[in-house]
């Protein structure tokens, strides 16, 4: 495995290539049901590929695609009620997370600080915690899922710097009661970061009558950021995850300088930047619009509550009444289901939190594939 002394041929290594590529599961086979990632767009396949060579890490050299990235992120902000936002588009939602845990604390300067999270955030906040020295101090959740905002209050002291609220957990999809939060964190003083790298690109498309409490973005006064993932529910290539902040005062306490470059600072945790996903990100909302988003949306929650559905009628316990494009469910091994459905090649998730099944409806899953997938369970749980 050392490195070869003469190339091989292009056919050579093509046929490699090949081989690997056949050995990755196939979003199109429809078997994929426990990723929160999807086939991109044919569109940003294309913006992708032409813009492979751009690095948003020295801007200065790519100014068409720092266009699309701020004009990307525009249409975010405007998503998201975000008059004054500001932001960027990331590697995804962990940096994203981390980013804005690091302007929290910076904002402040308190020595072993604290952040306030709900026991159902995304276990980026544990590597974030390490990373900055936070101490995670969690908030219980209620009958469903959601964070109880007495208790995240209740975890509130003096070295506080920032707490969490989740639009879209990763489990479950669960959004938290964020307009609670803000007023706990306005009434406190405390940073409100919501991640919604899930929810972000789908609570917006939701039918106002589904969409009814949900609000958690910049019209709420206590959300200082926003993490929101166009490589999930925008449909575009990874690596894009997208972070906003309220307004450019956050950008200061993140920046750092770089002397050498022609732009000369930063404020992404990543270097090198990838433009190709800027480009594809913008070319999707470009092409699709608000109905075509709207359009992804509705197709995934109609197939989530067909699934649900379909599992309530085979006599299934569904874990929450699903409010995103997640089910979870349990059967009497939920472990043992989850195995069994692995080694008839159907990807779906054991949550070992919950003891139950977990599935994802993203845009590649078809109604097909959830009846193909039905047949199935019937005939290994039984
Ligand atoms: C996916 C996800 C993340 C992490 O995003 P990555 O793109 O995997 O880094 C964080 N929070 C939530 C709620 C997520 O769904």
């Amino acid at each position: 495995m050392r490195l070869r002394n003469k190339g091989l041929t292009r056919k050579v290594v093509m046929a490699e290539l090949k081989k690997a590529l056949e050995q990755d599961s196939k979003y199109s086979d429809g078997k994929i049901l426990c990723s929160m990632c999807t086939r991109p767009h044919p569109i940003a396949r294309i913006a992708n590929r032409m813009f492979l060579e751009s690095n948003l890490g020295d801007p200065g050299l790519f100014l068409g695609s720092l266009r699309l990235e701020r004009e990307a992120i525009k249409r975010l902000a405007s998503l998201l009620n975000g008059e004054n936002s500001v932001g960027f588009l990331v590697s995804g939602g962990t940096e994203a997370n981390l980013m804005a845990l690091l302007a929290a604390r910076n904002t402040k300067n308190i020595s072993n600080p604290e952040v306030a999270l709900p026991k159902s955030a995304h276990f980026s906040f544990t590597k974030i915690c390490r990373l900055l020295g936070l101490k995670p101090v969690y908030a219980s959740l209620d009958d469903s899922y959601r964070v109880d905002g007495a208790s995240i209050e209740k975890c509130l002291t003096s070295k506080t710097v920032a707490m969490v609220g989740t639009a879209g957990t990763a489990e479950l999809g669960a959004v938290d009661p964020i307009d609670r939060l803000s007023e706990i964190a306005v009434k406190n003083e405390i940073y409100l970061h919501v991640d919604a790298a899930l929810g972000g690109l789908m609570i917006p498309f939701l039918e106002p009558s589904d969409r009814g409490g949900l609000t958690f973005d910049f019209q709420l006064e206590g959300v200082k950021s926003v993490t929101v993932d166009p490589h999930k529910m925008g449909m575009t290539t990874i690596p894009a995850g997208g972070i906003l902040f309220r307004n450019n005062t956050y950008l200061d306490c993140i920046k750092t300088e770089t002397p050498y470059l022609i732009e000369k600072h930063q404020h992404t945790i990543v270097g090198t930047r990838t433009g190709a996903a800027a480009a594809a990100t913008w070319a999707v909302f470009e092409s699709l619009g608000r109905e075509g988003l709207q359009n992804i949306t509705r197709q995934c929650m109609k197939l989530t509550r067909l699934l649900a559905a379909k599992l309530k009628a085979f006599g299934y316990c569904l874990v929450v009444q699903p409010t995103l494009n997640i089910v979870a469910f349990r059967s009497s091994n939920s472990r043992l289901l989850q195995k069994k459905l692995m080694q008839r090649g159907w990807f779906v998730s054991y949550v070992p939190r919950l003891d139950c099944v977990r599935i994802v409806i993203m845009p590649h899953t078809q109604k097909n594939h959830i009846h193909a997938f039905l047949r199935e369970l019937r005939a290994v749980d039984r």
